[in-house]
């Protein structure tokens, strides 16, 4: 009798380059199944704005494989039950999957794996969302990373990564009944209201438009990207976070197409560097995690453990809002909520403001982050947040406390980023822009500005913030050092 394998899509909603697809179907026939299991991930289960992403993406994926003609088996639950269950109802022999790192991911599937064999059900694993995964990569002393540059001159000492598989020529579907849930019942996208409006136009999720974006980024922006990554307004970055943190593409991918784009000369060398080092950050990202899975919810620094956090209800939910009168964090909040993504530049801004001029907890933010951005991603998000307020690994130094009104200036000098996000600051002329505060009233009234009612005055002044916050990671330091 032929095997029967099941491939368990997770964060690999793609053909190509499936390392356990295509090992799945060298051999008998094939059974492709997505689980949304929010139990096991607890408050890591995915939120809203991914949550639209998965949908479309899971969409895309389901007419893909129709197109060969399979089909995707959707369930819902705790994956421990759900897979013992399609194994005893199709008789399967062997489960697939490509793995993941984050900590409640290598829990749940570790524990599955052994129960898995111990039913007798052969149960294998592959490296797909890594360029080199966690324990591919270590100091000369044989420990894990924790400083950026040395582990990315590791990455690259390594030489290019496996080349990417072609999608499996032929890939027999099992073909007896299987029961499945209608991905329009499971709620994935918001309805009254319909927040997401402004996604579809900004957005085509699945790995035809992962692909599209990718040869489209790769035929030009790159060459910009060096230069430009800083520059919201410039659109000289790949946009290629989500279909990333999905798998409708993987790193191997992304690092060949841009390398074959280097040798054939289309890229620049320094840009196409320039990028892949960024891609690097996506795997030191996760390299820390795996070796810190404590660090999902607690500083990696513990001299922050005691730092005086503040519950500002008001200040945060101005912040969430895009209105704490800062116009580059408020346009960045706004573009978050918007469209599901925020520049990288303005993410450091923006988290850099409620951490710093706001005193407020970095898990606030990256709870927010989590539930708003269609490319939250645990490793990323944590450590985005860690470093920007100086708690993290390889972290920006706590005293060093970005100036929403300089970073404006230089990074969007004509405002064009500004002026979209916050229309009703349009008119203000460009030196206004970034302190609305400092214009005068005849300025503000040609511009059609009434501070505190058109637009807010800013929540807290930048100076005095700015103090406050050095004082209170001195403090930090104080009780350290008489502990
Ligand atoms: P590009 O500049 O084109 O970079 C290419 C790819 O490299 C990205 O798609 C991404 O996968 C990776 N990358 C780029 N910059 C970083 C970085 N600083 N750290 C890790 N990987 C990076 N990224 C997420 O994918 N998910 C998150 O939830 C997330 N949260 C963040 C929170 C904060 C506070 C900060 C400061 C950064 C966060 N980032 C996160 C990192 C970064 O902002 C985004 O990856 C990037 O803006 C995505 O845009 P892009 O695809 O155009 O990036």
């Amino acid at each position: 009798m032929s095997k029967t394998t099941i491939h368990w899509f997770r964060r690999d909603l793609r053909l190509r380059d499936n390392p356990a697809l295509s090992d799945a179907a060298q051999e008998g026939s094939v059974i492709c199944l997505f689980i949304l299991d929010d139990e096991d991930a607890g408050t890591q289960a995915t939120g809203a704005a991914s949550r639209w992403w998965l949908h479309h993406s899971l969409a895309a994926l389901t007419e893909a494989l129709k197109q060969r003609g399979g089909r995707l088996i959707l369930r819902r639950g705790k994956a421990g039950k759900i897979i013992p269950d399609v194994v005893s109802e199709t008789g399967a022999d062997r489960i697939v999957w490509n793995r993941l790192y984050e900590p409640w991911s290598i829990q749940r599937d570790k524990q599955l794996k052994s129960d898995l064999t111990d039913l007798g059900i052969e149960a294998d694993s592959f490296a797909s969302d890594m360029i080199r995964e966690p324990w591919q990569v270590e100091t000369k002393a044989g420990k894990p990373f924790s400083v950026f540059s040395p582990f990315w001159r590791a990455v690259q000492d390594q030489g290019d990564p496996p080349s990417p598989l072609p999608i499996p020529d032929r890939i027999y579907f099992h073909t007896g009944h299987v029961t499945t849930d209608r991905l329009e019942d499971w709620g994935l996208l918001p309805t009254k209201p319909n927040w997401a409006a402004e996604f579809e136009a900004t957005w085509t999720p699945g790995a035809d438009g992962a692909a599209a974006r990718m040869a489209e980024f790769l035929s030009g922006p790159v060459n910009d990207y060096k230069d430009g990554r800083d520059f919201p307004a410039r659109g000289a970055t790949s946009l290629m976070s989500a279909p990333l943190h999905f798998g409708e593409v993987s790193p191997r991918q992304v690092w060949h197409a841009t390398r074959s784009a280097m040798e054939a000369g289309d890229v620049r060398d320094a840009a196409g560097w320039s990028f892949l080092r960024e891609l690097g950050w996506r795997d030191f990202n996760r390299h820390l995690l795996f070796y810190n899975p404590h660090t999902v919810t607690e500083n990696f620094r513990d001299n922050f453990d005691s730092f005086p956090w503040r519950d500002d209800e008001t200040a945060l939910e101005g912040w969430t809002r895009g209105r704490t009168g800062y116009p580059l964090v408020d346009a960045g909040m706004r573009e978050l909520w918007r469209t599901g993504i925020m520049h990288n530049r303005v993410r450091m801004v923006v988290a850099s403001f409620l951490v710093k001029h706001l005193l407020i907890d970095w898990r606030q933010g990256e709870a927010w982050f989590r539930d708003t951005l269609v490319d939250a991603d645990l490793a990323n998000n944590v450590g985005g947040w860690q470093w920007t307020a100086g708690c993290g690994a390889d972290a920006a130094p706590y005293f060093r406390i970005f100036n929403p009104v300089a970073q404006g200036e230089k990074f969007d000098p004509k405002g064009d980023y500004i002026r979209r996000w916050v229309p009703e600051l349009g008119a203000l002329p460009d030196k206004y822009l970034n302190k609305p505060w400092e214009a005068s009233d005849k300025v503000l009234a040609e511009a059609g500005v009434a501070l505190g009612k058109t637009y807010p005055k800013p929540i807290v002044d930048h100076a005095d913030a700015r103090k406050r916050a050095l004082a209170a990671f001195e403090e930090t330091k104080l009780k350290q050092e008489t502990n």
